[in-house]
């Protein structure tokens, strides 16, 4: 596989998305800020957990390549966690946390992995189908105590953050690669022109990134929200986001 990533953080903030690239595997990640990080009981920031966790993945996924992708993830949460078990407070659930997106080449399959609203796109000869984790989207109620009551239960939705066993909730599975043209991972800061401005659909969205490249996705998504696009999907959305987009071509 050959790839292309492009991440920016929000202008004057530090980047809470993370990418990393293997020969055989891509791996997004979109850290979130905790709802009130005076009182999470967490002593490090955002990036501190989301690079801990591409780190401990980017060491699984290249030291045992034929890993399932959720036993890497519940793995590198793990990991993560011990490392600062001894000065925080993991038993509460506004702890930092991260969506992970992985896609692996495996011999003529591809396996993936979408924990969180970061979506994978895999373009099958022109046709894009979105594979999404949609519970983040689809709760009643916003307000912290809900989301903290229903974070990383079936009630709710789950994320990478103190809970290993949510790897195993991620939406997941295996495909034929054959036909697969191409693939993206992207933060839900680069697919904001299809699901939150909707603005266009993921086919002309791909077509940017494969023949613009992930930089103009972002650039052009910045254009938009200068000009003072709003989401139109409900939700309420920063004016600016972190984006990360990874653009994996497939075929020879
Ligand atoms: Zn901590």
């Amino acid at each position: 596989m050959r790839a292309v990533m492009e991440s920016q953080a929000t202008p004057g903030r530090a980047n809470d998305d993370y990418a990393a690239l293997g020969l055989e595997w891509a791996v997004v990640l979109d850290g979130a800020t905790a709802l009130k990080p005076a009182e999470n009981g967490c002593i490090h920031d955002v990036p501190w957990v989301v690079h801990r966790l591409a780190g401990n993945l980017a060491h699984l996924l290249t030291i045992a390549p034929d890993v399932a992708l959720a036993d890497a993830l519940a793995e590198s949460i793990a990991r993560t966690c011990a490392a600062h078990e001894k000065t925080c407070d993991l038993s509460n659930p506004d702890s930092p946390s991260s969506t992970v997106t992985i896609l692996r080449c495996r011999d003529d399959f591809l396996d993936y992995l979408v924990l969180g609203d970061s979506p994978l796109l895999v373009n099958r000869a022109g046709k894009v189908e979105p594979i999404l984790d949609e519970r983040m989207a689809n709760l009643n109620d916003y307000s912290y105590e809900a989301v903290m009551a229903v974070q990383n239960t079936p009630e709710g939705y789950y994320v990478a953050s103190t809970m290993p066993d949510a790897a195993y909730q991620a939406v997941r599975g295996t495909v034929p690669a054959e036909g697969v043209d191409a693939a993206a991972l992207l933060t839900d800061g680069a697919s904001r022109l299809v699901d939150a401005f909707q603005l266009m659909s993921w086919e002309e969205l791909f077509r940017i990134l494969s023949d613009e490249g992930p930089a103009s996705l972002v650039a052009r998504t910045r254009k938009v929200e200068a000009d003072g696009a709003t989401a139109n999907d409900g939700r309420k959305r920063k004016h600016h986001d972190d984006a990360t987009a990874v653009l994996v071509e497939l075929a020879p």
